[in-house]
């Protein structure tokens, strides 16, 4: 790792008393050919001298950082009335009593179910080949991966979701995440520890196994795959659908208006990222999806009498 590359540039550091800073400062003296990104990396590594601890803790600072970092700008909207035309359910904007109760059990299950878990990922994805040196990956690298697994994710959710609206499944797992018929962003986590580990294995487990088979997957690129599923998630439960979503551009991504539905009708639109999988399954949600496959069942009976 970034250790064998720069140990030569850190020798002369006193580790026990230097300060990232200085780390920082070494590493850049010695390896002009990194970029700035690469160079704060190696140095938080070579910083922490403990890389399952260098990279929980900075997989658990990020996961927080983003979180209530995407869902404030949502929170603000909700008190602005010039955003209220963009809301889709703009009948019912969540209380303040409402985000507050959903931060808290969101924080609870952070700290009590996600951080103790978080020190496994280390020694299990390098065990499996990750690698999480310096230069980092090409974009185009980077980009093609994360695409995958964007794909394969909104696969392995449709149908566990699907499943968590099955009778007992749902009662007993996934109610709790239905609890806002009208969802806002900080209520795409909150969910119930069984729910967070059977669908968090679609986001963390797919590219361990992927990397398992190809061999071939960088941390930043999981890092970066982790953030922008955030923001879908984030987005998705914002209740907000803008005339500059994705959606508008990307006729095939999901949104915000697609789990919305979800929330506001209980049934259909099982999918995270996209919208091809209850398309093609029939699975779609809302008014005119329902009077679609009345007037498909219709025509199927009349086609019957007609034999
Ligand atoms: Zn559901
Ligand atoms: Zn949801």
């Amino acid at each position: 790792m970034a250790s064998q590359l720069i140990n030569s540039t850190i020798s002369g550091l006193n580790s026990s008393s230097a300060t990232l800073t200085d780390v920082f400062g070494e590493v850049s003296k010695y390896n002009v050919q990194l970029n700035i990104a690469e160079r704060l990396w190696a140095s938080w590594y070579l910083w922490m001298q403990n890389d399952v601890l260098a990279t929980g803790l900075m997989s658990f600072i990020m996961h927080e950082v983003v979180y209530f970092g995407r869902s404030a700008p949502f929170m603000l909207m909700d008190c602005i009335p010039f955003f209220k035309k963009w809301k889709l359910q703009n009948q019912k904007i969540p209380t303040w009593k409402e985000q507050w109760d959903c931060a808290v059990l969101v924080l609870i299950s952070h700290f009590t179910v996600e951080l103790p878990q978080i020190w496994f990922f280390h020694p299990l994805a390098t065990y499996f080949g990750m690698d999480f040196g310096v230069p980092f990956p090409p974009l185009w690298k980077m980009a093609m991966q994360i695409a995958v697994f964007f794909v394969l994710e909104d696969a392995w959710h449709y149908w566990f979701h699907r499943a968590l609206h099955i009778g007992p499944l749902y009662r007993n797992i996934h109610k709790l995440h239905h609890t806002y018929s009208a969802p806002f962003g900080l209520a795409a986590e909150y969910a119930s520890p069984i729910e967070a580990m059977l669908l968090g294995f679609g986001i963390v487990g797919i590219p361990i196994v992927w990397v398992s088979v190809t061999g071939e997957l960088h941390l930043i690129t999981m890092y970066l795959w982790i953030v922008l599923r955030l923001f879908q998630a984030i987005d998705a439960h914002s209740g907000y659908d803008f005339p500059w979503s994705l959606r508008h551009f990307m006729p095939f991504w999901a949104g915000a208006d697609h789990h919305d539905l979800h929330h506001e009708r209980f049934i259909g639109n099982y999918a995270s990222s996209f919208r091809w999988w209850d398309y093609c399954l029939d699975t779609e949600a809302g008014e005119e999806a329902s009077k679609k496959r009345r007037e498909k069942k219709m025509a199927e009976i009349r086609a019957k009498k007609a034999q």
